[in-house]
């Protein structure tokens, strides 16, 4: 890998972010954002940078356009919004009509979309968003999304590629709605796609998570020529959802030098808020948001964090506004419980006697119970309570009764 200091900056192309939580997002399984929520996380979005930020998805009879409409009216200091919109004239009319800077029109590629959702040949939707554009005034800009990318034919790409710049479009959107491509299947696509624009347009991609590729085929979009990337809050999506906004800008930070401007800590609260009002809860030991993933357990990793944390640490926790934490666990040694007598000013050698022991008492029990024990003795050993080892005890009197 290349060094930092042997790249010039200037090289260094930047990709443009879009955040799709607020229509992406709200496509999830069990959310539903109340207009309040979606202002907020809007604001926030806002505030931490992020360039471009879909709000919705607008239909002419949908009972969520005034949500959209709210959230137009809301002053923003960098984000450009973005709406997006079937091929329907009915509905792109009633997108330009809002007023937002920017409008995507969702055109379904793949044959297995045509034939069997719209009913319709390639010839008829082509002339349909032909007819759409032709009666706007072209006050907003626009792009294309190729929905179902994956299944799509290439020379079909090619085509749909030189009708957007026909009409006039900004970008065009390789979207793998179904979540199947892999890192390999995306550099060829894109590399076409790149080669067909020739530069009159811009090229985005959209990537599910359904086989946990996103990141990496987002990241092989960007490294051959996709320059709009999306991605959503906590990766917040259909299904197994899209990709994580906060492991984006991490993965292009570290893998392709890009120092974005958006402030991945403010991102890195959001999140939190976002998993509290969805309730959809974060896996604890998902990539850089999760709740273990920046904490130690095991005793030869945290013997030698302590020692100097560059001996385990690959990113730097500062970045998300954290720090490396330790746990005790079955695994600990006595190192770490040294550093959590430490920690609680007790009697160092006492407690860790007394440490010591509880945890050959523990290795003596049957695994089944192992957890149960371990969880009230290590909790009260993290909060540095007296209590750990009458909490141990008590366990163990407990299971004694019961086994008699
Ligand atoms: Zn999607």
């Amino acid at each position: 890998m290349q060094c930092l200091e042997e790249i010039k900056m200037d090289e260094i192309k930047k990709p443009i972010i879009m955040d799709q939580t607020l229509r992406e997002g709200e496509q999830a399984p069990n959310v539903a954002f109340s207009i309040e929520e979606k202002k907020a996380i809007l604001t926030k979005l806002d505030e931490a940078a992020v360039p471009l930020v879909e709000i919705g998805l607008v239909a002419r009879n949908s009972p969520f356009l005034e949500e959209i409409e709210q959230l137009l009216t809301i002053p923003l200091k960098n984000a450009k919004l973005v709406v997006c919109c079937l091929a329907k004239e009915e509905d792109f009319a009633t997108a330009v009509e809002l007023g937002c800077e920017h409008i995507l029109i969702i055109c379904p590629t793949s044959s297995v979309l045509l034939e069997k959702k719209l009913a319709i040949t390639k010839e008829e939707l082509i002339q349909r968003v032909k007819k759409i554009i032709a009666g706007y005034e072209k006050n907003q800009t626009f792009g294309l999304i190729f929905e179902d990318t994956a299944r799509t034919k290439n020379a079909d790409i090619e085509n749909w590629i030189d009708l957007a710049v026909e009409l006039g479009a900004s970008e065009v959107y390789l979207a793998d709605s179904i979540g199947i491509l892999s890192p390999e299947r995306v550099s060829e696509t894109c590399a076409l796609a790149e080669k067909k624009a020739a530069g009159r347009l811009q090229i985005g991609c959209h990537f599910h998570n359904d086989l946990g590729l996103a990141l990496a085929n987002t990241l092989s979009a960007f490294q051959h020529g996709a320059s709009i990337l999306t991605s959503s809050i906590n990766g917040l999506g259909e299904r197994a959802g899209t990709v994580c906004i906060i492991q984006l800008l991490t993965a292009l930070n570290i893998h392709h030098h890009v120092k974005s401007d958006i402030d991945t800590i403010a991102l890195a609260k959001l999140s939190k808020f976002v998993e509290s009002v969805t309730g959809l809860i974060i896996g604890p030991n998902t990539p850089l948001i999760g709740y273990n993933a920046f904490r130690h357990s095991a005793g030869v990793h945290a013997d030698a964090l302590l020692k100097d944390v560059d001996t385990y640490q690959g990113i730097a926790p500062s970045l998300l506004g954290t720090n490396h934490s330790f746990i005790p666990g079955k695994l600990s040694g006595s190192v770490l419980l040294q550093y959590f007598a430490k920690q609680a000013k007790f009697d160092d050698k006492l407690w860790l006697n007394d440490t010591l022991r509880i945890r050959e008492q523990l290795a003596n029990i049957g695994n089944s119970n192992l957890r149960s024990a371990l969880t009230g003795y290590y909790q009260c050993l993290e909060e540095q309570s007296l209590e750990a080892e009458s909490c141990l005890r008590r366990y163990l009197c407990k299971k004694k009764d019961h086994e008699e």
